[in-house]
């Protein structure tokens, strides 16, 4: 693939559909599009860059949905044993995939549930507050789920939220969050933490924490360590088990493209596996196999991530993730991840090129070096009404009171020439408000 070429501001025009067009042609990923449905207005495509909110639906998504229709229709029971992909066995056909995209073993992941009910879940395992050590470490302002689930965690043991939830946010006119600020709480309060549980990539900024380093100095002060990864996997490189992380947990429908309120997933590191004293609510799905349907009495675990699974799986809700994987496994993360670092790249050109041609202030407050496939920009002076005109013109992306804007360009479906059709866009209406 040829090198990125630096756009130079004075000498380019960020907006020439022959730069787009030429980037879009060495891009090796660019046929993954032709893969995904996406969303018309008025007989148009619509410029998608809402992938870290709801990702678009594969192609295939709705073969493998039929398949397992037919195989309900033609099988019924017997589908546990006989449907093309058994269902008794069926979550465990996604574990190879899936544990490459946030760098785990195979057993260490499973398909299950939701994001939220699985974070509760884990927790009741891994946040074990004990004589001095009972608080919980978070970001300010996380996402408002991670937070009603980490008070009525503490709130379930008997604890304040008030006191035992400390969180750390941006300094006094930053928006990110520094991680020396974090390492500073840690030091202050390490033997009064029981647990860290932190957003890996920040939903509204898009900061990319630093997992690998903040994981082993909290570990280092005895803290259970646990990640949120909604906004990671299927965005970022993770590497789960390398950097010892004791669990973590994520949602199938945001760039993992397995449709609304997908099956979700989680991790627990295989240092923590075939413990049957460990605190866990428990189900016969995480019972040993080779028993289960002799109904004993006794739980006994599963030597794996598996035993915190309850349930049966929900086969239908989650053949489409069967869909994402495979693009997922033909793409390469790696390959991905390049791709992403492109697309944004280029949109953050297509900004300033924007901002500069219209006299407007743009403030990214996506961190530069510590980004995913996210940007969020914040627009001085202009409010609801730009947002309303993007989207009159075919742009969905996601607005934040009072100003910001959140675009993703997703490296499997998006391409050049949406970023740059969304500039033309952006510069069209903040032109005609000068006038
Ligand atoms: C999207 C998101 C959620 C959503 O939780 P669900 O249980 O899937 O509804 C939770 N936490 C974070 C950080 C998110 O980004």
């Amino acid at each position: 693939m040829p090198t990125f070429r630096v756009l130079n501001k004075i000498a380019m025009n960020a907006l020439d559909p022959n730069f787009a067009a030429s980037l879009d042609q060495a891009d090796t990923l660019a046929h993954f599009r032709n893969e995904f449905h996406f969303p018309m207005i008025e007989g148009k495509q619509t410029l998608y860059f809402t992938g870290n909110s709801l990702g678009l639906m594969p192609k295939l998504a709705e073969k493998y949905l039929e398949e397992e229709l037919e195989d309900w229709k033609n099988w019924g029971v017997e589908g546990h044993f006989h449907a093309r992909r058994p269902w008794m066995p069926y979550h465990e056909f996604f574990s190879e995939s899936l544990s490459k995209l946030v760098g785990a073993k195979p057993e260490e992941v499973v398909v299950m549930g939701s994001l939220t009910n699985n974070l509760h879940l884990l927790m009741v395992s891994f946040f074990q507050p004990e004589g001095k050590r009972t608080k919980i470490l978070c970001e300010a302002k996380a996402f408002p789920s991670d937070q009603y689930a980490l008070a009525s965690q503490l709130r379930y043991h008997g604890l304040d939220p008030k006191e035992h939830l400390i969180e750390v946010g941006p300094r006094e006119g930053e928006h990110h969050i520094q991680k020396k600020d974090f390492m500073a709480a840690i030091d202050a309060h390490g033997n009064e933490i029981a647990m860290m549980m932190i957003g890996g990539v920040n939903y509204y900024t898009g900061q990319v924490m630093d997992m690998k380093h903040l994981t082993a100095y909290a570990q280092n002060k005895g803290i259970t360590v646990g990640w949120d990864l909604a906004h990671g996997a299927g965005n970022i490189d993770i590497k789960l088990h390398d950097w010892n992380v004791d669990f973590a947990a994520w949602c199938h429908y945001k760039y993992i493209n397995s449709g609304p309120g997908a099956t979700a997933g989680y991790f627990v590191h295989e240092r923590h596996h075939g413990k049957a004293d460990i605190p866990r609510f428990e189900g016969w799905w995480g019972h040993d196999k080779e028993t289960r349907f002799e109904m004993p009495e006794t739980f006994k675990p599963i030597p794996t991530a598996e035993a915190w699974q309850l349930s049966n799986v929900p086969v239908m809700s989650m053949a489409p993730l069967r869909a994402s994987l495979d693009l997922f496994d033909k793409a390469g993360v790696k390959n991905l991840r390049e791709k992403s670092r492109k697309l944004t790249t280029y949109l953050q050109q297509v900004l300033e090129f924007v901002a500069e041609e219209s006299g407007s202030n743009f403030e990214i407050i996506t961190p530069l070096h510590e980004r995913g496939a996210q940007i969020s920009l914040l627009i001085h002076g202009y409010g609801r009404p730009l947002f309303d005109y993007l989207m009159e013109h075919g742009v969905i992306a996601d607005w934040r009171e009072p100003n910001v804007i959140r675009m993703a360009p997703v490296p499997l479906y998006n391409n050049f020439e949406d970023i740059r059709a969304f500039g033309e866009i952006l510069l069209n209406y903040l032109k005609a408000q000068q006038v």
